[in-house]
């Protein structure tokens, strides 16, 4: 199943006002950041190499998400990827990807990222419309989010990411196919479209959190969904999961090694990891993050990591235990997470991996969801039909 490896960088430039993510807009401690951000990869590459057999060569993908790791000096971001490359001994097949904000993105940037390894770009574009941009907040206008991605290809880039925001007031279903139309004519293979979440704790929060559903009703949200849905698969931008269509060949292997259970490692302040069936998190704090990384204490993260009786809660100020998964935890969210795929559940995988026939384990949940129109069942595979795209969370929690 591999394994991978995800960098979180929390800084941003300034926080848009729907924003319920980790980042900060105060950059100053950005070269400690990353200073520590290296002594932890340092880390875990060592861990990787006693945790797994040697033989076993290194992760497959590497993901920079933030946050906007564009906003920071190329050379901090550089220098922590080469120093990921080197010590994890990363094939050159691996899928090596950041996330960039239009805004922030130059081609000398670029330039300097497709040199240091990265291999793919997924662009924070979110609309091509001018008032929707405003109203999200966004530092880019849509000239620029095109400025952007014509210097992403000038500088070498091939395999591009679009992220969209859809279900933004004022927003209509016929702008954002032309939006979508525009990115695709460019050369974009992948694209990522997130209806808006009201978070709250966000300034989106106070402003909308009692009139969202008269701006943009539930219908009309579901309507845009599967309209983008149609209109992708149309172009032959497929949908392989619930957010996400690509060519195919251009789907994310990072982005489906969560969806496939995998390993992963985790870099900087916020971010969450998977290792030894062990769930963890990196506390929010960037001060604590620096200092703690960078007097990583290896008895601490084997006892972490290692047998339930030897468990510890937290590393203070750096790590903290979440939850151990069982194989029957494991097999429990096995269709969790697989009913977010266009693909679905895989029955012959399923026996393979867990020892039991999928029926016999989860028959009457199966039956009820069928019966219901939310899923279907052809061959060894179970996936969400049409209608139960509109009430997955429903059907995926059904099965846990
Ligand atoms: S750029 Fe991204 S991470 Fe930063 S505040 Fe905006 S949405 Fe959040």
């Amino acid at each position: 199943m591999g394994r991978h490896i995800y960098v979180h960088n929390p800084f941003c430039v300034r926080k848009c006002p729907y924003c319920g993510f980790f980042s900060v807009t105060d950059r100053s401690l950005a070269d400690k950041y990353y200073e520590a951000a290296i002594a932890e990869a340092r880390f875990w590459a060592d861990f990787d190499k006693g945790y797994k057999s040697s033989e076993i060569s290194g992760p497959d993908t590497v993901y920079f998400g933030g946050g906007t790791p564009s906003c920071v000096p190329e050379d901090l971001i550089c220098g922590l990827l080469e120093e990921i490359t080197g010590s994890f001994g990363i094939g050159k097949d691996a899928e090596i990807t950041l996330e960039v904000n239009p805004a922030s993105f130059t081609l000398e940037k670029g330039r300097a990222y497709i040199n240091s390894g990265f291999n793919r770009l997924s662009m924070g574009i979110q609309s091509l419309d001018d008032e929707i941009l405003k109203t999200l907040g966004r530092l880019h206008d849509s000239k620029g989010a095109l400025k952007a991605l014509d210097n992403a290809f000038e500088a070498g880039f091939t395999n591009i990411s679009a992220d969209f925001i859809t279900g933004v007031p004022g927003q209509s279903v016929e702008v954002v196919l032309k939006d979508l139309q525009t990115v695709i004519d460019k050369g974009v293979r992948h694209i990522s479209t997130y209806s808006l979440m009201i978070e709250e704790d966000t300034p989106f929060y106070d402003r909308y959190s009692e009139t969202i559903e008269d701006l943009v009703s539930p219908e009309a949200e579901r309507e845009m969904y599967h309209e983008v849905r149609r209109f992708l698969n149309e172009k032959g931008i497929v949908p392989y999961e619930i957010s996400n269509a690509a060519l195919p060949g251009f789907e994310s292997s990072h982005n489906s090694s969560y969806w496939d259970g995998c390993d992963y490692y985790a870099i900087g302040a916020g971010a969450h990891g998977f290792l030894n069936s062990v769930r963890f998190g990196h506390y929010e704090d960037i001060d604590s993050y620096i200092s703690s990384a960078l007097n990583i204490n290896r008895d601490q993260v084997d006892s972490l990591l290692g047998s339930e009786e030897k468990k510890m809660e937290q590393i203070e100020g750096f790590i903290y235990f979440e939850e151990r998964l069982t194989k029957n935890d494991r097999m429990r969210e096995y269709p969790f997470l697989k009913l977010r795929t266009t693909k679905g559940i895989d029955k012959a995988e399923f026996k393979e991996r867990f020892g039991k026939d999928f029926e016999d384990v989860y028959g009457e949940e199966l039956r009820s969801n069928v019966e219901k129109g939310y899923l279907k069942s052809e061959g060894q595979m179970v996936s969400l039909t049409k209608t139960g795209l509109d009430f997955a969370n429903l059907v995926m929690e059904d099965f846990l």
